[in-house]
């Protein structure tokens, strides 16, 4: 997995991914080349697409991608692509939920829930996974989250 042109690692809080040129709204920003897996889920940086299914961390660059409760970017969970949710300017940082991929970041086999320090008027503080959000928040991101959150949104 190749970082592409369009995209820098830069210092953020830890490292984060930054926009090298700009990214048009709607663009595939990359594609998640992990190996899917059906393995626990053992490792934060992995993502939970459904019941036994994960898409494992490449330990690439795509592990520095931050959460914002303002993303400008989402996960289409049917290609595993990173799309633009809009345009992203030169040196943005780019960012995703991390509440559209994880239902419980607290029981894992460490504590995987932080602080956000997104800015955004939305930010909802603590990020502990789908599981503790608000019904509110939850409708609010119902779009963007993965097929395995939907099937339990919808029970
Ligand atoms: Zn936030």
């Amino acid at each position: 997995m190749r970082l592409p042109d369009s995209i820098e690692i830069r210092e953020s809080d830890g490292k984060g991914l930054f926009a090298k040129k700009s990214i048009k709204k709607g663009s595939i920003v990359f594609h998640f080349d992990g190996r899917i897996g059906d393995d626990a889920h053992t490792n934060p940086e992995s993502l939970q697409i459904d019941e036994d299914k994960f898409l494992e961390s490449t330990a690439k660059f795509d592990d520095f991608l931050n959460h914002s409760c303002e993303p400008n970017c989402y996960v289409d969970w049917h290609k595993l692509d990173l799309v633009a949710l809009r345009d992203i300017k030169v040196g943005e940082e780019l960012s995703f939920d991390y509440n559209t991929a994880e239902y419980d970041l607290i029981d894992m086999v460490k504590d995987c829930s932080f602080r956000c320090n997104c800015g955004s008027k939305n930010c909802i503080g603590e990020v502990r996974g789908f599981r503790y959000l608000t019904s509110e928040q939850k409708k609010r991101i119902r779009k963007f989250i993965s097929p395995f959150l939907k099937k339990r949104f919808e029970q």
